[in-house]
């Protein structure tokens, strides 16, 4: 075995001996049972966890913080001038405080793990003859796994097949261009870079598709040899938190001048003793630290960020929790996101003829029941050369396939808009059509079509399919009963617009007759002489729940654009249905491409639909929305949506249907490709800011209250009010106490019917700043004036006690109050 994983000559061997050596299938893959063993053999595919900071360390590190140090300052002050109960209650308050965050940063750091492995790579295998998805940690030597554009490489493979495949391999070897993948042995030699038949794990595939068997997972791999990790560390603050981070060092600045400050001012103006003004200091230094935000502000955090995870929205950088609370526009795809998904061909058109030639398909779901129809008669596919040949291309031109579970519901596995092609063969009766596959050009939003290869009863055809317009500009010629003749675009034009102004998307069928020696297709090389077989409308229902979403966005001022690479009128219909600005006509890719930065700028504030669009456009209407200072988050599933996603202020990956690369690309994920998710996470992020606001503009003001008390006490010469004790019981019992109800205050009614909050208004604004003044001097007032009340000159002892404990109490129902 150890031979095996000296994965240091495999690119050095013809494709067909590599397989041999693993004891692999090509068609089959592994049989289940070996799998087990080499599972057992070689360990899970995943490289050691990063190594965590000791459990001391961590600890150590919550004492690194300057109003920490501040305390135990005051401690040792009171030690020294014998105050032991003074000096033990401050020390036991340091202590509290380091564990309450050592606890909490444990528990949120465990919590964005959970979260993270919610995350966890998957990869496509072939074994046993299935297709299936399998977790990355599962791969063994000798799967044989499936590649396609946006996938993540999951382990280190020998590539057995190709298809334009190309590959970005910075991670491994610092060169971000591109590598052009084959399956030609190279030379043993060959540095990393130029093993250009090898496919490396944590490289990403950008283009094309590929067929590779494992010959290393884990450690075994170059990535874990070089032991660098795939994952890039993530922040664990926000912007916010540290900026109250900076507020505590000025903070502690501010307490030193104002402790220092009244301590001459009592020595020497008031001629208190030396050792109650320390008493008075330590007081003042107490009383200006909010002893309990740190550890609030963490916990409101987590538990927001772990409420979005439960609402299927994963937050992969903490930072972005705030920005989400602001955003001002949601870009959204519409196929998934915006609709359900679940495609099902409703109608067929075929060419004119002096009967009608168009068709009513029954049924829904991906279940292949329902009659094809007619002029409300049924209709047999054998019967009608036109439909037999459309349905057959639908079959062979296609990835998807259909099967029952256990309890007799029709899965899919592949593309929804194949599905429903797969799905109408079947119907049609032409489940079993399966002509040999030759050669194939998968389907990419940048071309809109698919093309395959096929040989049928020895004639080599090649079906095309794919968003109407394309297809008909490649086609000379449309198919009728009575053979092919030269095609009416206008016909196929007037059609098209029929189906889509119903809200369905169109495919396009065609096929053309290739000679013998046709053996490969490329996209340059497909010509123009197709013959046009038919147009399918697709329906597409929109998710009901969106419905209401995108009313919430609409009261809290937030626009909601559709992005889509549907037609325009399929996509204007969708848009109406769900409400959303049908008062402006869609742009198209086409149009967008025309305008200049300033036109687009302009055309992004009048129009919410933008259709037959390019992932390139995106970045395009990013750009132009950050021009007008949109905060704007854009969802993604494609490779190519990456640099969007990247460059929107929040990037949002789909969790399905979305490849590794957006994933990767995004702030956050959507476990359910909904866009009600979004909503609900803005909503989220909206709460966390307004609770994070509402506990420091209820924390701050018993500090403030309590700085007061002291500081008009030292001026008029009187004993203090409340001793340092009394002050932490105040800051870290009942404020904190009472404070934690509000870090799981459920969310304002009217939180998604206001605007979004502006990106840069400060937290401490002056109304802000004005309120907690306002509520200190009244607490304040309220307890200086308890103390009096009941205070007499010279008091000592038990009257001095009971005259403090009434100011305390005082000031406590202020604050709750
Ligand atoms: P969307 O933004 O709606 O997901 P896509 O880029 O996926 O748009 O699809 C754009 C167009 O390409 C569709 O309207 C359809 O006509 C065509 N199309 C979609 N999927 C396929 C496919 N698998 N094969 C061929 N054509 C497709
Ligand atoms: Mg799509």
């Amino acid at each position: 075995m150890s031979e095996q994983t000296d994965a240091g000559r495999w690119h050095a061997e013809q494709a067909a001996d590599v397989l041999e050596q693993l004891e692999t299938d090509s068609g089959r893959g592994l049989n289940s049972n070996r799998v087990g063993e080499l599972l057992q053999q070689h360990g899970r595919n995943k490289l050691p966890e990063e190594k965590k900071r000791s459990w001391v360390a961590r600890l150590f590190a919550q004492f690194h913080n300057v109003l920490i140090y501040l305390l135990i300052a005051a401690a040792v002050v009171a030690g020294i001038l014998s105050e032991w109960v003074e000096a033990a209650v401050i020390l036991a308050v340091v202590v509290i405080n380091v564990l309450v965050s050592f606890i909490q940063e444990g528990k949120a750091e465990r919590a964005l793990e959970g979260i993270r492995n919610m995350l966890s790579l998957e990869a496509v295998v072939v074994r046993d003859g299935k297709r299936q998805t399998i977790d990355a940690e599962e791969l063994v030597p000798g799967d044989l796994v499936v590649l396609k554009s946006g996938d993540k490489i999951p382990a280190d493979l020998r590539l057995v097949s190709v298809k334009s495949l190309r590959v970005e391999e910075s991670p491994l070897t610092g060169e971000s261009e591109e590598v052009e993948k084959s399956v030609e042995p190279v030379d043993y030699e060959a540095v990393l870079g130029d093993r250009t038949n090898m496919a490396f794990s944590g490289t990403t595939v950008t283009y094309g598709e590929a067929t590779g068997v494992v010959i290393a997972t884990g450690t075994d791999t170059e990535i874990g040899r070089i032991n660098r990790m795939m994952k890039e560390t993530e922040q664990h603050t926000t912007p916010l938190l540290r900026r109250i981070d900076r507020f505590g060092k000025v903070l502690s600045l501010l307490i030193v001048l104002v402790a220092g400050g009244f301590f001459a001012f009592g020595l020497l103006v008031q001629q208190f003793e030396l050792r109650e003004m320390f008493m008075a200091s330590i007081s003042i230094v107490v009383a200006f630290i909010p002893e309990g935000l740190p550890a609030i502000l963490t916990i409101t955090l987590a538990l927001g960020v772990q409420r979005m995870a439960s609402r299927n929205a994963i937050i992969r950088r903490l930072p972005s929790v705030e920005t989400l609370g602001s955003v001002s526009v949601i870009c959204s795809d519409k196929t998934g996101t915006l609709t359900r998904n679940e495609m099902t061909v409703r109608s067929i058109i075929t060419a004119e003829t002096s009967s009608d030639r168009s068709y009513e398909v029954e049924g829904s779901g991906y279940a292949p029941e329902g009659r094809l129809r007619r002029n409300g008669e049924d209709v047999e596919p054998s019967d009608d050369p036109v439909l037999l040949q459309l349905l057959q291309c639908s079959r062979a031109c296609n990835d998807a396939s259909i099967s029952q579970d256990e309890h007799g519901a029709w899965q899919l596995h592949g593309a929804p808009t194949e599905g429903a092609l797969i799905t109408l063969a079947h119907k049609g009766g032409l489940g079993d059509y399966q002509p040999e596959r030759l050669d194939a050009i998968p389907f990419e939003s940048e071309h809109k079509y698919m093309a395959t290869l096929n040989e049928d009863d020895g004639r080599r055809v090649v079906f095309l399919k794919g968003a109407p317009e394309r297809v008909i500009e490649m086609c000379d010629r449309e198919l009728t009963a009575d053979g092919d003749r030269s095609i009416n675009r206008d016909f196929w034009m007037e059609q098209m617009d029929a189906i889509a102004r119903r809200g369905e998307r169109v495919i396009a069928c065609a096929l053309q007759e290739g000679d013998e020696e046709l053996s490969s297709i490329e996209h340059d090389s497909l010509s123009s002489n197709f013959v046009l077989l038919g147009l399918a409308g697709i329906i597409d229902p929109p998710r009901e729940e969106v419905v209401d979403a995108i009313e919430e966005c609409r009261q809290a001022g937030i626009r909601v654009i559709m992005i889509t690479g549907d037609h325009a009128v399929t996509a204007g219909a969708v848009a109406e249905q769900l409400g959303l600005g049908a008062d402006s006509e869609p742009i198209t890719g086409a149009e967008l491409s025309q305008m200049s930065d300033a036109d687009l700028v302009q055309a992004v504030k009048d129009h919410n639909v933008f259709a037959r669009t390019n992932p390139e456009h995106k970045l395009r209407l990013v750009k132009a929305l950050r021009e007008q200072n949109a905060l704007c988050a854009m969802t993604g599933d494609g490779v190519n949506d990456a640099p969007a996603l990247k460059s929107a202020d929040i990037g949002i990956a789909m969790g399905i249907k979305g490849t590794e690369v957006t994933k990767e690309a995004a702030e956050m994920v959507l476990t359910d490709d909904n866009f009600a998710s979004i909503v609900h996470a803005v909503e989220e992020g909206r709460t966390i800011y307004d609770n994070i606001k509402k506990t420091i503009l209820f924390l701050l003001p018993a500090n403030g209250a309590e700085a007061l008390v002291i500081i008009a006490a030292i001026l008029l010469g009187l004993t203090l009010p409340i001793s340092p004790v009394q002050i932490l019981w105040v800051n870290m019992v009942s404020a904190v106490t009472l404070a934690l109800a509000l870090t799981v205050e459920p969310m304002e009614r009217r939180v998604m019917q206001r605007p979004p909050r502006r990106h840069d208004t400060p937290i401490l604004d002056r109304t802000f700043f004005r309120r907690i003044v306002f509520v200190s001097l009244l607490s304040g007032g309220f307890t200086f004036a308890a103390f009096m009340l009941n205070a007499q000159d010279g008091m000592e002892g038990e009257r001095l006690a009971r005259a403090r404990t009434i100011a305390v109490n005082m000031l406590v129902i202020a604050h709750a109050f």
